[in-house]
């Protein structure tokens, strides 16, 4: 993990700016995300630690080594555009995505 990629891990964290580049990141719905997470069990050990404490006490409070875990987990399930469109994946409908293979809620249904 570079120091960029921290950066880029606090920013959208804080809520000012987004993780690849063409999304915004508004802390609220990254934080519904964030429950998601925690709520369906998709974090387990430290990530599961991690993610409890970047909800309640911000991301001000993690340490360099505890964002590269988050920057880790949240590589594996942030998904911005969808795979069969290219439409913008919203926060609330990420973790579907994840399921659904990397597509929107629309284009999973419509399937290919
Ligand atoms: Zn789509």
């Amino acid at each position: 993990m570079t120091p960029d990629e921290e950066d880029r891990v606090r920013t959208l964290y804080s809520g000012a700016g987004d993780l690849s580049g063409g999304q915004s990141g508004d802390s609220n719905e990254v934080n519904e995300f964030l429950d998601t997470l925690i709520k369906v069990g998709a974090l387990e050990g430290a990530a599961l630690g991690i993610a409890k404490q970047l909800r309640h006490q911000g991301v001000d409070s993690l340490t360099s080594t505890q964002v590269a875990v988050v920057h880790r987990w949240l590589s594996e399930f942030y998904i911005s555009a969808c795979g069969r469109c290219g439409g913008e994946i919203p926060w609330s409908e990420m973790y579907g995505a994840y399921l659904g293979g990397g597509m929107c809620a629309y284009c999973e249904e419509e399937g290919c």
